[in-house]
């Protein structure tokens, strides 16, 4: 892509109202646009770095046999109403409209009483058990408070995967397998070392729930760490009887404020009783199915990357995540060196390289302090001095400066 045909200008300003920093950074580099308190429209950047963590949540999904669906965010009172979840002093952050043909409807803040009603239609034998489904949708939820950014939305990104199996030994399975994933997802887009498995409260069917927290001190979330587990426990359920079932001191363990970056929930039958979602076993006795739900909020990830790696220059984007590999700008004022970058980004792009191309008649400085914002990875500098042997390339991350040659940079063996 070529900077000067990029729709989006970088900003020096975020909006006065704006205090989170994952949207100050994100509103100046262009890749979202404020609406309102906890309303935020993707831009071209914005949704290119969305659809990289799409892709890592779909594969790991994938990977754990699920199959993706995409429910419809309008819902029918009616269905709620039997799991005592359509009632505001129950679900308080329904969005909640009607038809002109007369009757209520509601914006899914979740979606396990849909689900688990579709199912009836294809679930009846012990033989159609267990399944594993998941969406990325979008997700509606009157929340009091909007100022983490793009991390609490009133609209926004959530993959949510629900499972339906026989017995519990079959939801204890994938549940374990579900956190092993998630820690995979959260690697795989750069903040794994942040992240830890957290013990949450859970409900009447578990004890516990399990969330990954990931530490930053824009998180609304306070957690205690025991960084030799690896593990953590929400101080919801800081208490001897968790101290002493997961064998830690107190003393042991670090408080530190945190993301609620996902959350994985064992739910019992509760959802197919109230829906009547039922199976018959092997010996001809019909039972409810046995539901988990698991959670991650995609636009709350891709706020907390922001949060967590940024620097006072601007946004810094793990390689996996980032809208582009390579940042190529160009500074040279000599019209040979302009043809030697638009050449660099006619090959770079055909070797499959994604590359935005900082082609705009500006001077070195705002170019680098644009660069610096938008936090690719890679930034290509092609100058008075550049050659074909000799073309720096700076780090984002680090700042680490080498020199490459165009052969090493079209053989994508710039990264290490
Ligand atoms: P929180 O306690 O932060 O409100 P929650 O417990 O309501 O979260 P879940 O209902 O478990 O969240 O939703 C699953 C995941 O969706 C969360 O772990 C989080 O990543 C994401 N999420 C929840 N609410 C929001 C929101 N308002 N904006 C963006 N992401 C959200
Ligand atoms: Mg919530």
């Amino acid at each position: 892509m070529r900077q000067s045909q990029l729709f989006t200008k970088t900003r020096r300003e975020a909006p006065k109202d704006e205090i989170s920093q994952n949207a100050q950074l994100l509103i100046r580099g262009g890749y979202i646009h404020k609406e309102m308190a906890g309303v935020y429209d993707l831009l071209p950047l914005g949704v290119k770095v969305i659809e990289k963590i799409r892709g890592i949540i779909r594969e790991e999904m994938n990977v754990l046999g699920g199959q993706e669906v995409s429910l419809s965010v309008l819902q029918e009172p009616e269905l709620w109403k039997k799991t005592d979840r359509w009632d505001d002093d129950k679900v308080d952050v329904w969005f909640k409209s009607e038809f002109k043909s007369g009757g209520a409807v509601g914006l899914a803040p979740t979606n396990e009483e849909p689900l688990a009603a579709l199912l009836r239609n294809h679930v009846s034998s012990y033989r159609d058990l267990p399944k594993y489904i998941y969406q990325i949708q979008t997700k509606f939820r009157n929340e009091l408070r909007a100022k983490s950014g793009i991390m609490r939305g009133r609209e926004f990104l959530m993959k949510d995967m629900y499972s339906f199996t026989k017995t519990e030994e079959e939801l204890d399975d994938f549940y374990a397998a579900v956190g092993v994933a998630y820690e995979k997802v959260f690697s795989r887009v750069g903040i794994g070392e942040q992240t830890y498995l957290t013990f949450a409260s859970g409900g009447i069917f578990s004890k516990y729930s399990h969330e990954f927290q990931t530490v930053s001190t824009a998180g609304e979330d306070t957690i205690y760490i025991d960084a030799e587990k690896r593990i953590a426990i929400n101080a919801e359920v800081l208490n001897d009887e968790t101290l002493n079932m997961l064998g830690v001191n107190r003393e042991d363990l670090a408080q530190a404020e945190a993301i609620e970056v996902a959350n994985i929930f064992k739910l019992g039958t509760r959802y197919a009783e109230a829906v009547g979602l039922t199976y018959m076993t092997e010996d001809g006795k019909e039972l409810p199915a046995i539901m988990g739900c698991y959670g991650i909020g995609l636009t709350r990830l891709m706020g907390t990357i922001v949060e967590v790696l940024c620097d006072d220059k601007g946004i810094i984007w793990p390689e996996a995540v980032a809208p582009f590999s390579i940042h190529l700008v160009e500074v040279s004022d000599d019209t040979e060196k302009k043809k030697f970058a638009a050449d660099l980004y006619r090959d770079l792009v055909n070797a499959g390289i994604e590359v935005l191309y900082d082609d705009r008649e500006l001077r070195a400085g705002e170019k680098f302090a644009d660069s610096d914002l938008l936090g690719i990875p890679y930034r290509v500098i092609i100058g008075k001095t550049t050659s074909s042997d000799s073309i720096e390339l700076v780090r984002r991350k680090d700042g680490d400066k080498r020199t490459v040659s165009r052969e090493a940079l079209l053989a994508g063996t710039y990264s290490v």
